[in-house]
């Protein structure tokens, strides 16, 4: 069985490690400047990715299964009713996969088709393949490609649910929530007792703001799951509960810019109306500092610190969120002494919000590079890391490669990684703004959509990722 669980983090796990941890002691920081570990516990959504995922291809193309029919068998014997031509291809698309040569198991295959179209063991063998492809794809960030090859792979074999699975899930991460919704609906009535399926609903509907509809189907979730799926869908079934209890009474308020929900309390320090002015003010200095101003309204939610805790799951020392909706923390006390607190968290978190249009997957090392140079201003981030390095004795060799860094700083075990990688990400960002200005920075952003980090840099700002990493660890060994 392929038993790999894909992609993200799971939330349990990062809470675990959180705890474990004990980053709360780490106080060299304030508060508002450790949102950044936060946010990433929701990676966008509650859920890990699909988890009973595809999937056996129905037909075994790469190995041996002996209770399976095989178009061509082990030892080479031909499958009765189909031509030697064919026979050749699938032998063909076994050995490009087992090479992982997935672009040519998908050619093989569709070429076999085209001899014997609607041929029910070539369906499952290419959508298999093409399910290797997207994965390939995904990894390379080419998320159209892949979302292509996974709409295809749900054509050719609807009765995997996992297909329909994983292309719900990068479209969820992608924050493509009507498509989301659009794949998981039909799967779901075709699998309706799939936790995988339904955990990926849930968190399109949560995220789609219908709370109550992803009470039913985290509920859903729940009732299929088992171990620990069984555990994250119950854990997030009562976030949702908890979100639901507190914001079904939310004010909206609705300005040019924002969608702003908080309690109807005018005497609350968290009264979103009184808030709408600190957050224009800040969401005009990221749009300038960016060069870009997002015409989309951002929804902003307003918690106070245990409501927020509670809600987000994360530490009373997280001070914001962005899970495609801006989650701030605000404290019980008057605006004027938290004002530069809350906009320096909201800088950062906004910063998220003109990525995820941008360059939705972006990678942690751009993606939190340019939330903390926006949070944090220009010409520091250098000093912030060989201080940070110093400190701790590490020499100052001893940061990671930029190219090396993971999508999601949330696999990192330690604290001392995390805020390594975090510190890196900053210094490196800032260190492209002053050699490029900013654009070398947007520009490495939007190239990122359908290319690898690396290229993208090398078309924006016209010198290998390489070599601009080179001059920005010799600063960092020079730095003074
Ligand atoms: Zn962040």
């Amino acid at each position: 069985m392929s038993t790999r669980v894909l992609v993200s983090v799971s939330v349990l796990t990062i809470l675990f490690a959180v705890a474990v941890l004990g980053w709360k002691q780490y106080t060299e920081q304030s508060a508002a400047q450790w949102e950044s570990f936060a946010e990433a516990l929701t990676e966008g959504v509650g859920s890990d990715g699909p988890e009973t995922t595809p999937v056996e291809p129905t037909v075994d193309v790469v190995g041996a299964t002996p209770s399976t029919p095989q178009l061509s068998a082990p030892d080479g014997a031909q499958t009765p009713g189909v031509s030697a031509r064919v026979n050749g291809l699938v032998d063909d698309a076994k050995a490009a996969l087992a090479e992982g040569r997935t672009g040519d198991a998908v050619m093989s295959l569709e070429s076999a088709l085209a001899i014997e179209p609607e041929h029910p063991v070539l369906m499952a063998n290419l959508a298999y393949a093409l399910y290797k492809r997207s994965e390939d794809l995904r990894a390379e960030l080419r998320f159209d490609h892949a979302e292509g090859d996974l709409v295809r792979a749900v054509e050719l074999a609807p009765e995997q649910p996992g297909y329909a699975a994983h292309l719900g899930n990068l479209a969820l991460r992608r924050y493509r929530l009507d498509e989301a919704h659009d794949v998981l609906a039909p799967a779901l009535e075709l699998h309706p007792d799939n936790p995988d399926l339904w955990l990926l609903f849930a968190d399109t509907l949560t995220l789609q703001g219908d709370l109550p509809g992803a009470i039913e189907a985290y509920t859903s979730a729940v009732s299929f799951a088992t171990d620990k799926q069984r555990d994250v869908a119950q854990t997030l079934l009562d976030r949702a509960r908890r979100q639901w209890d507190v914001e079904q009474d939310y004010l909206t308020d609705t300005t040019s810019s924002f969608v702003i929900r908080s309690p109807n309390d005018p005497s609350s320090p968290l009264w979103g109306p009184q808030l709408a002015g600190v957050l224009e003010r800040a969401r005009a200095e990221v749009g300038n500092a960016l060069g870009t101003h997002p015409q989309q309204r951002a929804t902003v939610i307003l918690y106070d610190r245990e409501t927020f805790r509670d809600v987000t799951g994360t530490h009373d020392w997280v001070g914001g969120l962005f899970d495609r909706k801006i989650r701030l923390s605000i404290r019980d006390m008057p605006l004027e002494d938290q004002r530069d607190e809350i906009e320096s968290t909201f800088r950062h978190e906004y910063a998220h919000f003109i990525v995820s249009e941008i360059a939705p997957r972006c990678p942690a090392v751009l993606n939190e590079g340019i939330a903390q140079y926006v949070q944090h201003g220009r010409g520091v981030g250098i000093a912030r890391l060989t201080n940070y390095l110093d400190s701790k004795g590490v020499p100052r060799t001893g940061i990671p490669e930029i190219s090396e860094l993971p999508d999601t700083f949330m696999q990192f075990t330690s604290q001392d990684e995390v805020s390594l990688a975090y510190l890196t990400s900053y210094a490196f960002i800032d260190h492209v703004v002053t050699m490029h200005g900013t654009i070398g920075v947007t520009g490495w952003l939007r190239e990122l959509n359908g290319a690898p980090l690396a290229e993208a840099y090398q078309r924006a700002n016209g010198r290998t990722l390489e070599a601009e990493e080179r001059l920005f660890r010799e600063q960092v060994r020079t730095e003074r």
